[in-house]
Formats: structure tokens, sequence, C-alpha cells
């Protein structure tokens, strides 16, 4: 079922939450893929109900032409969950920006003990307060018992478990592994944007990727970086926008290796004016 407003969702769920159903919820802007198709199955797998809300919130961009040109489709998106899910119970809500902001579209501020202020955070300014700002909203109309979020946002990820450990919110964040095309190119509402032969090309992300993991493991992490860069500086078509190195705990860049700290590569790549992004994880 598809709900418009947060008020006749919040309707809906009551009933729902008077039977001590769980709750599932998945957030999304949209443009559904296997990647988010899987946080939906595992949703569903683990809960009574899935609530699946999509949405494109205008205070997460930074950037005005990346926000317009962001795909929507959302008939075509609850067909597919139709589809993919038809004997589960759903409630998709897909509000307007008024319903969610009124007439006074902007964001609140948070701090999360400085996962902001690397990376995305550095490079996409007020980003992690809009998306601070949405979650706080969906979170107390959706009040889910869990929500699953992809590491293909693996700052996003670190960063809302943060959030909800601030503001006290009884929900479960759970990690679900990034989905990959064929080609390996993480999968991205925004790939649509993508000439299909920029998209086949767009696998040497993946694929520069995991020479970084391979070549992290007998060279330090100033030469795997600048091995990276110099891969790249022999790719015209795309832009390097960073490939860094930082520790999955604090989310800060890495200095030197060591056996007993997780670490993970980030990167983010401009190709025909689309902003890509992937990550992962190293063993050392
Ligand atoms: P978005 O619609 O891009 O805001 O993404 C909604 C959710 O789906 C976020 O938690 C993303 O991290 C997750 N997601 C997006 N792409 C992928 C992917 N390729 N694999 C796994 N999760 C993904």
């Amino acid at each position: 079922m598809i709900v418009k407003t947060h008020n006749s969702l919040k309707k809906q769920l009551k009933s729902i939450q008077l039977k001590s159903k769980t709750i599932g919820f998945v957030p999304t802007m949209g443009a559904l893929h296997k990647g988010h198709l899987s946080l939906m199955q595992q949703a569903v797998n683990e809960n009574d109900v899935l609530v699946v809300s999509i949405f494109v919130n205008p205070t997460q961009f930074n950037n005005q032409d990346d926000l317009e040109k962001y795909p929507r489709a959302i008939e075509k998106d609850y067909a597919l969950i139709k589809k993919e899910f038809n004997d589960a119970t759903i409630l998709v809500y897909t509000p307007s920006v008024q319903d969610v902001y009124g007439e006074n579209v902007h964001s609140n501020s948070y701090q999360y003990n400085g996962l902001e202020k690397v990376m995305e955070g550095a490079n996409r300014p007020g980003h992690f307060d809009g998306v601070g700002t949405i979650l706080e909203f969906l979170f107390k109309v959706v009040q889910p018992d869990k929500a699953y979020f992809g590491e293909k946002d693996y700052q996003q990820l670190q960063i809302v478990k943060k959030l909800v450990q601030k503001l006290a919110l009884p929900v479960k964040i759970i990690g679900c592994p990034i989905k990959r095309e064929e080609n390996g190119l993480a999968m991205s509402s925004r790939n649509e944007r993508l000439s299909k032969s920029t998209r086949k090309e767009a696998a040497i992300i993946y694929k520069i990727l995991k020479d970084a993991r391979r070549y992290i493991k007998n060279n330090s992490i100033s030469k795997t970086i600048q091995m990276v860069e110099n891969k790249f500086a022999q790719l015209p078509n795309f832009e390097l926008e960073y490939f860094t190195i930082n520790r999955e705990s604090d989310l800060k860049p890495a200095i030197r290796k060591s056996k007993n700290t997780a670490l993970r590569a980030f990167i983010v790549v401009h190709v025909e004016g689309v902003r890509l992004i992937d990550n992962l994880a190293l063993d050392l």
C-alpha cells in the first residue's frame, strides 16, 4: 500500500503496532535497484511488516543540479516492490517535500563525534545534517524495530548508528553488504544517468579498489594512495574526487598499518557529470 502523508502512515502503523508486530524499515531515495531490494529482503525476513520510504531529500544535497537530476520513478518503484514481495505486508511512504518539512525546508545540525568531519562530510557541506534531519523525522514517524542501511554508504551507516545512540531512539541499525552489477560497479540509482559504454567502463572503479586491496598487503598506505591516484591520472574520463584509506572504527584517515586496526578504502569518482561512490574493506 502507498501512503503519501506522515499522518496516514502513522494511522496505518498504529493498528499494526497494537498487534505487537515488528517493523523493519528501509529508507531510500527511490529509483530502486537490486541493492535496495536486498535491504528490503532482509527486512522482510526479519520482521512482520516492511516500511519503505521513497523520498529525494532536498536538504542532503549540497548541489542543486545533482538534486534536480536525481532519477525519480515512484510508479515503477512501487511496481517493483509489489512484484518482489507480493505476500509481505508492506507500506510504501512517498511524501512530498511539504509533508516532511512544511514550509520551512531546512536541516537541524548534528554532531556525530567527528564522524561527519571526513570524506562525504568534508566534501559535501551540510550533507549529514540533511541526512540526520530526514532520518530523525522518519524514525519518529515509523518507530521501526530495525532499520536497514547499505555499506555502499559506509560513512552514512556509521553516522546513523551514532544518531540513534545520541537521540536514544529504540531502533536497531543493520548494515547490509554492497550489491554490485555483474562487472563489479556498485549498484546505484545514479548509474542510470551513465551512457551504456561508460557504465561498462566504470567497472574500473571496483577493479582499482581491488588492486589497492592487493597492493597494500606489501606496501604502505601512502604508496597505495599514490598508486590509485596514478591510475586515475591515466583515465581522462574519470575524475577522482578522493581516494582515502580510513579506520573503520572512527573513520579517521589511517596513518600506518596495524594488524589490529580494520581499514577500509573509500573512493568518489566523477564520470559524465555523475558522482559515483564506493568502498572496500582491506585485509592487511
Ligand atoms: P539511496 O536510495 O541511494 O539513498 O539508498 C538507500 C539505501 O540503500 C541506503 O542505505 C544505501 O546505502 C542502500 N544502497 C544503495 N545502493 C546499494 C548497493 N549497491 N548495495 C547495498 N545497499 C545499497
